[in-house]
């Protein structure tokens, strides 16, 4: 009798024990993820012809408002979509590189844009697969691709299966997330 109390006692002992050393883990973990310091990605510049290292943009939403359109805004941070048809670089065939228009990394150069019917300026590829992010977007009860930039984390638009060759890819963007710059050829 007198023994399994002894051990009931040192079982319990054992369960507090254990339970403030993951307390305090669990605490530990939490204070070092809050920690946001320069976050440093090896992308492409069409300017350098080269990789080049950077670092992540990351802004509050308040920051987003005040630098951005309200569309812009609606489209890239709350991943909108601008109206089929509607954005300046639907029909725009001039020679340069694409950047986003939320941080300025490049993303698309107009050797790969065609014309998809679509609505909407797209490309066979992105101007380095570094520059982008690409992740599963379930909504509209669909599962579609989305497109983002690597830099800022903006939303760019969606890639789907059904392009041209070379690589059968059509890189559906948005215009209002897109900033067009001429270049020599
Ligand atoms: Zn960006």
């Amino acid at each position: 009798m007198k023994y399994s109390t002894l051990f009931q006692k040192f079982l319990l002992t054992c369960l507090i024990l254990c339970g403030m050393f993951l307390s305090c883990s669990s605490d530990r973990q939490t204070g070092d993820t809050q920690k946001t310091g320069p976050m440093p990605i090896n992308v492409y510049s069409a300017e350098k012809g080269d990789y080049i290292m950077s670092e992540a943009v990351i802004k509050a939403d308040e920051e987003w408002k005040k630098l951005l359109t309200s569309e812009q805004y609606h489209i890239m941070r709350e991943k909108g979509t601008e109206r089929a048809f509607s954005g300046k670089y639907d029909h725009f065939y001039e020679h340069g590189i694409y950047s986003c228009a939320a941080c300025g990394l490049n993303l698309y150069k107009s050797e790969d844009k065609f014309d998809s019917g679509t609505g909407w300026p797209s490309f066979t590829t992105p101007i380095a697969p570094e520059n982008i992010i690409k992740r599963p977007d379930k909504s509209l009860f669909t599962t579609r691709t989305e497109i983002l930039c690597r830099r800022c984390g903006s939303h760019l638009g969606h890639v789907f299966n059904d392009g041209p060759k070379p690589t059968g890819l059509r890189y559906c963007m948005n215009s209002v997330a897109l900033q067009f710059a001429a270049t020599g050829k």
